[in-house]
């Protein structure tokens, strides 16, 4: 299950976060996903539910956002919409996807250091 190993690896990175920086718990987690990413959100919760028992993300409540797809233009950095051509009116030049591809992102984290 790819979901799987996206969880495992999100939660790698917050326990070598939480080692870093000497925290006892993690409260709260905030996580971004890419609108292109494929990911299930649903399966996504329900993998990090199953894999964080024993791991200090066990009380962890994990927020998930999903971030648009936006294009925009390597030449004049101008953002073009969902639905139009992916080529830019200025300076025809094919868009580049700046956000929402499949980029899973920590956003927020918030821990108890002593
Ligand atoms: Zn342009």
């Amino acid at each position: 299950m790819h979901e799987y190993s996206l969880v495992q690896s999100l939660v790698g990175r917050v326990e070598a976060l939480a080692q870093e920086r000497k925290a006892t718990a993690v409260h709260r987690l905030v996580v971004s996903v890419g609108e292109l990413s494929g990911l299930d959100p649903g399966l996504f919760q329900t993998a990090y539910d199953t894999f964080r028992a024993g791991t200090i993300c066990e009380r962890t409540a994990m927020e998930l956002r999903e971030v648009p797809a936006r294009w925009t233009c390597p030449g004049c950095g101008r953002e073009i919409a969902r639905g139009e051509v992916l080529t830019c009116e200025a300076c025809g030049m094919p868009a580049r996807l700046s956000a929402g591809a499949d980029e899973i992102l920590l956003e927020t984290i918030e821990m108890e250091v002593p």
